[in-house]
């Protein structure tokens, strides 16, 4: 039976990789990633030699069907994103799906998770607010839906997670300022990095933050509302 293993890899700390990654990179066949030249960094740190293939979110049929045929001839496969769990925000959920899924196929895939680090537990573990239960909302639409998001937000009994991009956070702030200015907000920023921060406290005050120190509004995003 073939295998796709689903491998975790690092946020930022390269060395956030646990052994079983590495081993599973350096054993399969080869190695689908969202960005070749990215998991390239990677391969080279740990001295890993596995040809990889390019598959990613806007990836054509061709390149499924060509997964597929290999898996089929046998093949053992990884599938990894630029950092962190790949079908987590990332390519990934479409190609198990569609493994799960294909009652056509002649041949069973095992699919098996390499488990590691993901930005939203990451924030989740260190961030302070109440954590024992959650709903992670991905990445906020930009513009339809948006606002019954925030209202949505703010009448959730649950603390909220979501990934934001650096171009609209100080938006995204405002918003939550607007909604629900009294909840307490964390900003977990560069996760794994150099200038790893978290900064809790009422939306608007954030917000006043970043303002006052826009190189604080560059970098990586999670953002953890209680
Ligand atoms: N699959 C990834 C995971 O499991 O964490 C998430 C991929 S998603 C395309 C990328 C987003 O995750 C970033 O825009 C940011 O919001 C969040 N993120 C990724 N790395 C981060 C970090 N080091 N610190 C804070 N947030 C991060």
């Amino acid at each position: 039976m073939s295998k796709l293993y689903i491998v975790a890899t690092p946020i930022g700390n390269l060395g956030d990789i646990t052994l079983r990654a590495i081993e599973t990179l350096k054993n399969v066949d080869l190695i689908l990633c969202e960005d070749t030249r990215e998991t390239k960094k990677l391969l080279n740190k740990y001295g890993i030699g596995t040809a990889t293939l390019s598959y990613h979110t806007h990836s054509k049929l061709a390149k499924t069907d060509k997964i597929f045929k290999l898996l089929e001839e046998g093949k053992d496969l990884a599938l990894v994103s630029d950092a962190g769990t790949p079908g987590i925000s990332d390519p990934g959920a479409m190609l198990v799906a569609q493994i799960k899924d294909n009652d056509n196929l002649r041949y069973s895939v095992d699919v098996i998770p390499v488990p590691g680090p993901s930005a939203v537990i990451a924030a989740l573990s260190a961030c302070g607010l109440p954590i024992h239960e959650f709903t992670f909302l991905g990445f906020l639409p930009h513009k339809k839906g948006r606002e019954t998001l925030f209202k949505e937000i703010t009448e959730a009994k649950r603390t909220i997670a979501f990934y934001e991009s650096p171009h609209r956070i100080l938006k995204t702030l405002e918003s939550l300022a607007k909604f629900c200015p009294e909840k307490k907000v964390c900003l977990a920023r560069e996760l794994t990095k150099i200038y790893e921060e978290f900064k809790t406290g009422k939306a608007a005050e954030l917000l006043e933050y970043l303002k006052e120190n826009p190189v604080k509004q560059k970098g990586e995003f999670t953002v953890i509302v209680a």
